[in-house]
């Protein structure tokens, strides 16, 4: 008999868990294949830190190859399953096309950045999915930096210097606390005009800073954001966006030439095209994650809708830690549906948020008990190092060189604007800009 075909699409933290779990449970007797557009797995969570200089960007990934025993990986990216033939279809990174055949599927592709109707935002803002809008926010940022301390009028020096951030869930709020940190650094070596202080926008429509998460998290933030002089605009949002600037719905013009948008994200159009039932975008799937009417296929992480025990009726928030542990559950309910083991219901136990301030400053709900100051940045930090799955010392050796050398300001201009636009199926890639009359291949 031939050995079983599993594959999984995405190496995010649910695929990645998949995969890991499948490899150690399939002893090498399944054919297992990965199939990714990046040869690495992305730690999501530390790439504020990125942006802002704290942490060099390949210390937030895991590398795929190196990591994962028995686990054939694929360089790609998937654009179409065949449910009835049970195929995948996927482009490589130099657009070669290739099919995979599979006994049983893995769904885990994610999410890109949720777009709004709003005027001038698709053109003006940009996203924070991926390590290319990363390192774009990072050099861009320094490059206002640098264009102001040299600007003879104060409105562009001003304009310049103001940065606006719409969305104050955590992504959002972890990049204005720590962005706010990197500019203050940055005008240090490039003093701006007298009078003129880099300013930081967080905006959002909730009435809150982290509207979803536990309120006593919310004042820790509001409290640290305000105090390091992020203007916080909580019950506002964005009426268009101009190159100049924003418009709010107050009415007010902010003169600014960055934008960034974390409004939050949508399950990956992938799981559009699969004609099959979906919530919100999400592929609907049993508490097995199963995708219904069809036992070789799972799906789970933010791409899937999966019930939620705990909120009967709901289903589980978009969070790392959900997309964590259901992957170790699709590998294991994989696993039994090939007769290994007993396939187990999703069940979880929430144990708090945690959300990184910078510097030494963190708001945390560790099994509900809520932290802030040292205790919760430490705690937050050795609880990264712990969920990662690779790559610890030298995040920990980042953390330590940041706090005891100046944050080296320079920007390298790798990525520019146009390689990453917000609206995007691939924020973990940068788009490759073409000249017209170039005809060179791209790789
Ligand atoms: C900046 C940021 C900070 C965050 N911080 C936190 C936090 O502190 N705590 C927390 O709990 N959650 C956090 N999250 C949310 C968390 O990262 C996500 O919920 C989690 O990554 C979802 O896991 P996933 O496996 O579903 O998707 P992902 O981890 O996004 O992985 C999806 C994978 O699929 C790949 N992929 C996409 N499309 C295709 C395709 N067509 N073919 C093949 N592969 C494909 C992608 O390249 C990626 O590798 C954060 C998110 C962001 C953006």
């Amino acid at each position: 008999m031939s050995r079983s075909r599993i594959v999984i699409v995405g190496a995010g933290f649910a695929g990645y868990r998949a995969a890991r779990t499948l490899s150690r449970l399939s002893k090498g007797r399944a054919d297992i294949t990965l199939l990714n557009p990046t040869d690495y797995f992305l730690y999501l969570p530390l790439l504020p830190q990125v942006a802002a200089g704290v942490l060099e960007p390949r210390r937030t990934t895991v590398s795929l190859g190196g990591t994962l025993p028995n686990v054939r990986h694929v360089l790609g990216e998937a654009d179409g399953v065949d449910l009835e033939r049970r195929t995948v279809r996927y482009a490589d990174p130099e657009g070669g096309r290739g099919e995979l055949t599979y006994d049983r599927l893995v769904l885990t592709v994610g999410s890109v950045n949720k777009l709004l109707p709003v005027p001038g935002v698709a053109q003006h803002a940009h996203g924070f999915r991926g390590i290319p809008e990363a390192l774009y926010l990072r050099d861009h940022v320094t490059r206002q930096i640098e264009l102001a301390s040299a600007a003879e009028h104060p409105p562009t020096c001003r304009s310049r210097c103001t940065f606006v951030v719409v969305g104050a869930g955590y992504t959002g709020t972890e990049v204005a606390a720590h962005g706010k940190m990197f500019t203050d650094a940055l005008v240090r070596k490039n003093p701006l005009r007298e009078g003129i202080h880099p300013r930081w926008l967080l905006l959002d429509i909730a009435p809150r800073v982290l509207p979803e998460l536990d309120e006593r998290l919310s004042r820790t933030a509001d409290r640290v954001l305000r105090k390091r002089g992020v203007d916080v605009r909580t019950g506002t949002s964005v009426k268009e966006a101009t190159a100049q600037g924003v418009l709010l719905d107050s009415g007010e013009h902010v003169d600014t030439r960055t934008l960034i948008w974390c409004v939050g994200v949508r399950p990956d159009p992938l799981v559009d095209g699969l004609g099959q039932p979906l919530d919100r975008g999400r592929l609907v799937v049993d508490e097995y994650l199963n995708v219904p009417g069809h036992p070789e296929v799972f799906a789970c992480g933010d791409a899937a809708a999966v019930p939620d025990p705990n909120n009967p009726g709901g289903t589980a928030p978009m969070t790392a830690q959900h997309a964590w542990r259901q992957g170790r559950t699709a590998g294991r309910n994989v696993a039994a549906s090939l007769g290994r083991g007993t396939r187990i219901p999703y069940r979880h136990r929430d144990m708090g948020f945690t959300v990184d301030l910078g510097g030494a400053q963190a708001a945390a709900n560790p099994f509900g008990i809520p932290l802030s100051g040292p205790i919760a940045g430490a705690l937050t930090r050795g609880y990264h190092l712990a969920s990662m799955p690779g790559n610890r010392v030298r995040v920990a050796a980042d953390w330590l060189l940041d706090a005891m050398l100046p944050r080296q300001g320079v920007q390298l201009g790798l990525v520019r604007s146009g390689s990453v636009p917000l609206e995007s199926a691939s924020p973990e890639l940068a788009r490759v800009l073409r000249v017209p009359g170039d005809t060179t291949e791209d790789h």
